[in-house]
């Protein structure tokens, strides 16, 4: 499922269409429109104006209209986006690795021939005209230490259910957030305001660099936790079998030995 790193791959495929006339769009999908969003006013927003910017805030695209508009891209757990024919994420895990263009919930077409296609077999994603930002924490990308510190003091639920409530930290999936909290040896199940200054600030350290360094890697799924997420995985820094239950509805894993309670 796509976490904020795909979203971030995402944004970046879309800049490729910055600057292109929109001349269609199709939009035909009625449950994919999200809000008050609706086939004309989509049309009426975009056909015949230009895609200014491409931003990202967690796991919400956003793609500036000249004329004022945003328009919002949500890819829920099998979204990919396809520009010009060419999908920057192949597949998703968790999701059907055949490509089928009937999965085309919306599509954009440019001036000359190139297009922008969001496809998503589930269809748990979504098109919105001006959607909402306020709902969101502080993106994965820009959290300072001190910001993190402040999200953490704000609640005695498990630290990872903490990390993936999107109105606190937005980007945060289930694959990253197991990742650095193994990365930081703390268990996920602890209280969010248990955390002394010393493993806040390990936290926060591995926090960034698990981002920035799953981002150049190729996703959220290279973490090296990601190959021992199975029943009977171990531990691969310590050999032992990791812990597996559920946070938040979640699959949880973790170590016994170096992410101790
Ligand atoms: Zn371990």
């Amino acid at each position: 499922m796509p976490e904020g790193i795909e979203i971030e791959y995402y944004r970046r495929e879309a800049e490729k269409t910055i600057a292109r006339t929109i001349v269609a769009v199709e939009a035909n999908d009625h449950y994919y429109l999200k809000g008050q969003t609706t086939t004309e006013r989509l049309q009426k927003a975009l056909v015949g104006k230009q895609l200014l910017k491409s931003r990202r805030i967690g796991k919400l695209l956003l793609l500036d209209v000249d004329g004022g508009d945003a328009l919002g891209l949500r890819f829920g757990m099998t979204g990919r986006i396809i520009v010009d024919d060419v999908a920057v994420i192949e597949s998703l895990e968790y999701s059907s690795k055949r490509n089928n263009p009937a999965w085309d919930r919306f599509i954009i077409k440019f001036y000359g021939g190139g297009s922008m296609h969001i496809r998503d077999p589930r269809r748990l994603g979504g098109v919105e005209l001006n959607p909402n930002v306020s709902e969101f924490g502080y993106d994965l990308y820009a959290i300072t230490g001190r910001e993190l510190f402040g999200v953490l003091a704000g609640s005695s639920r498990p630290i990872k259910a903490r990390l993936m409530d999107q109105s606190e930290v937005a980007g945060l999936g289930n694959l990253l957030t197991d990742e650095i909290l193994w990365r930081a040896s703390i268990d996920p199940r602890r209280p969010a305001d248990s955390l002394d200054q010393k493993e806040r600030r390990r936290l926060y350290s591995h926090f960034t660099k698990t981002i920035t360094e799953l981002t150049s890697q190729g996703g959220s799924h290279t973490g090296n936790l990601q190959d021992h997420r199975v029943h009977g995985g171990l531990c691969p820094r310590h050999g032992i079998p990791l812990e597996r239950y559920r946070i938040g509805g979640r699959t949880t894993y973790s170590c016994p030995e170096h992410q101790k309670r």
